[in-house]
């Protein structure tokens, strides 16, 4: 089929945390095919959505023109169709949606917030932080890694000094035990989970710790199917026994770490016997589990949303860390902690400070110095260099609560949809149609786009230039293969353009200058240059010399924290925010599908994906449906205290007998109208995986 293709372009599949290199096969302006090609995280592999879910960008809902809302639009609300859109909006020239837009937002200060996107470029990342911090004095930018691994990177942070993996999921090839807990990855980070099961086809022994069953469950060792939110009981009695058996990494502990003590004291109240009840898991499993990851060479643990997301995800990770540092499994070849990252620049629009406490490569927004170096940095351009608040900024829940307390009246929102993604999400649309001025950047006429007064229409990742880092920290050079559609152009050039509007002197020309600018200040990207990555695809951070490919482990002489030391700190169980009762007698768990990809917005148009899952479904156990009297295929209507949505049910073995799964991705059964936005308190991530649900026979 070579004949249909006649350029060939190197660039990163736009969907997951994996970051599989892909060659883009094109001809004239659109991609006809996709391959995987020998990148450090794939080595050639891809999965169902990197193969054959491209063609979304060619879809004709594309945005093509700047839009802006008409006078006689109807109220906000969800009421614009993405292929029809002219009752609402106007076409207008870049001119007049740039002036538009900036004449919104140009010094209102704190009452202007943003939410960047972890789909975009490291570059475009910056430039969003930048734009919002410059150009208004304060933090308050954030992006969806506050719904994913916020708790993670809290727990990494306080625990390890760095919030990044501490080896690439690769090296599972070099361990012996492994432990995946609260994570899907067949169906959420595939690739990853081929080399998994490659490692149980060598011998090595896979430990699985979840409350919905899943498909690696054929290549473990041990399947741990807890109650839900018991991971705190759970880890912490696994942890008991290492304790309590002598299985401790002693000389590590004493070398590496700083809290043990207080750690071991506090295990002693965690015996399997006497939370059994809790986790639903017997005390002779429990011991086998904490027994084979103790007794392994080297070993690894990897997590998902199913540990982060809960007003305990936090705790969750302080106990994976505990974990792995009582029995020295960090820093050595084969051992280490990976929480596997969701969007494919999650891990760097991170890095690159799109957060609200802080700026690029984690520099407190409190450090007196570190202002004080962006203030030089950025001092040539004008605007509020000088003066960013001494203050952490608001989360993405936080901005939307400040939206309705009348804090916040303008927004600018790139690439993110809230109108799908936030918890409560009726509350988040409510917010959405109050703004006095909603600016959306984005490839398509999405959810929250219905609310916006100016649509600014950006390039999807194919057409666009611009390095993106992956779960395994691997940052990586994405290409242009086709053309953006009519006007759209690159969200490097809008958010510059916009920001001049708005006062600032800004002016770069291409990423590549962004990304010089961000070396300046970014010591991750030490020895990573532009020309590197134009001729090596990918380096992996930390890199130690011009020639170094960048190191997949680290830590292996210390921790970047006082002394060196990581530490321990001690979790206690913490119940769900919404206990089941008679009136919501089941939980409710939310999450992706193979096939698409969180809110939907590209995966549902994409032919091969939709074909493949074409309707909103949930899942629930053939005894629980027989229970309701709905045969599989048939329809249930499930509700929290928050609403209701109807939809088909699957019959799925691995669903708990009170447990019902929802995948997120469909708009018209949004799981986010049911989930409870209750805050896990140092990550500020919403409690996606656990809610009150009724459920009943539609
Ligand atoms: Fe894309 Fe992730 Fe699939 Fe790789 S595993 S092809 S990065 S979606």
């Amino acid at each position: 089929d070579s004949a249909a293709w006649d350029r060939e372009t190197k660039s990163i599949c736009p969907f997951c945390g994996v970051g599989c290199q892909v060659s883009l096969k094109s001809r004239g302006d659109r991609i006809v095919k996709v391959d995987g090609i020998d990148g450090p995280a794939n080595e050639g592999r891809l999965c169902v959505k990197g193969r054959f879910g491209f063609d979304y960008i060619h879809h004709p809902h594309r945005l093509t023109m700047p839009l802006i809302r008409r006078d006689d639009a109807p109220p906000k609300g969800l009421n614009v169709d993405p292929g029809d859109w002219s009752s609402v909006f106007r076409e207008a020239s870049w001119d007049e949606a740039l002036e538009a837009a900036a004449n919104g937002l140009r010094g209102r200060g704190r009452a202007v917030a943003g939410f960047g996107s972890a789909k975009c470029s490291n570059e475009e990342a910056y430039l969003f932080q930048k734009f919002i911090r410059q150009g208004f004095g304060h933090n308050n930018v954030d992006h969806c890694t506050r719904l994913c691994h916020a708790s993670s990177v809290a727990a990494l942070l306080e625990n390890v000094g760095s919030g990044a993996v501490t080896a690439t999921f690769n090296e599972i090839e070099n361990a012996d035990v492994a432990i995946v807990i609260g994570a899907n990855p067949v169906e959420n980070h595939p690739v990853a989970a081929t080399y998994f099961k490659q490692f149980t086809k060598r011998g090595g022994k896979l430990i699985v710790l979840d409350p919905r069953g899943q498909a690696l469950r054929r290549h473990a060792s041990h399947m741990l199917q807890f109650r839900p939110g018991a991971d705190v009981a759970l880890l912490n009695a696994i942890m008991h026994v290492i304790a309590e058996e002598d299985l401790v990494d002693r000389q590590y502990v004493a070398a590496m770490t700083e809290n043990w003590e207080a750690q071991r004291e506090h295990l002693r109240g965690f015996a399997p016997e006497k939370v059994a009840d809790l986790t639903g898991i017997d005390a002779e499993t429990v011991r086998d589990v904490a027994r084979t990851f103790a007794g392994a060479r080297s070993a690894m643990i990897f997590w998902g949303m199913g540990i982060s997301q809960h007003v305990h995800g936090t705790d969750n990770s302080r106990c994976l860390i505990s974990l792995a540092l009582m029995c020295g499994q960090i820093g050595r070849p084969g051992a280490g902690l990976h929480p596997l990252r969701g969007q494919n620049n999650v891990q760097g629009a991170s890095d690159a400070g799109l957060i609200p406490m802080f700026l690029p490569d984690y520099a407190s927004v409190l450090s007196e110095d570190v202002r004080a170096r962006y203030a030089d940095l950025w001092a040539g351009d004008g605007g509020h260099a000088g003066e960013i608040l001494a203050e952490k900024g608001l989360t993405v829940t936080e901005i939307l609560d400040g939206v309705h307390a009348g804090d916040i009246g303008a927004m600018y929102i790139l690439g993110e949809n809230p109108a799908m993604s936030d918890p409560d999400v009726d509350h988040a649309r409510a917010a959405l149609a109050s703004l006095d001025h909603l600016v959306v950047q984005d490839i398509f006429l999405t959810e929250t786009a219905n609310y916006a007064d100016v649509i600014l229409p950006a390039a999807a990742f194919a057409e666009k230039t611009g390095t993106v880092t992956n779960t395994n920290r691997q940052v990586q050079m994405g290409r242009p293969a086709v053309p953006p559609p009519g006007e759209a152009r690159e969200d490097w050039w809008i958010t510059t353009e916009l920001a001049r509007r708005c006062g600032l002197d800004w002016r770069y020309t291409h990423p590549r200058d962004v990304f010089g600018e961000m070396k300046q200040v970014m010591n991750s990207l030490s020895n990573i240059t532009w020309t590197r990555l134009e001729h090596e695809n990918a380096v992996t951070y930390p890199s130690l010399s011009e020639t170094d490919p960048g190191q997949p482990i680290v830590f292996a002489d210390g921790f970047p924290r006082p002394e060196g030391r990581a530490r321990f700190t001690p979790a206690e169980v913490v119940p769900a925010d919404e206990v089941p009762d008679a009136d919501y007698p089941m939980i409710l768990t939310t999450g992706r599908q193979l096939e698409h990809w969180h809110t939907g917005s590209m995966t549902r148009r994409s032919a091969v994906l939709d074909r493949i899952e074409p309707e909103a479904n949930c899942s629930l156990h053939p005894a629980t449906l027989r229970r309701l009297g709905v045969a599989a295929g048939g329809h249930v209507r499930l509700t929290t205290r928050r609403g209701t949505v109807t939809l088909m049910a699957r019959a799925d073995r691995a669903v708990a007998l009170d447990m019902v799964f929802l995948p997120f991705a469909y708009v018209e059964a949004a799981a986010n109208l049911l989930t409870n936005p209750a805050l896990d308190p140092y990550g500020k991530i919403p409690e996606f995986k656990f809610s009150a649900v009724h459920v009943e026979a539609a």
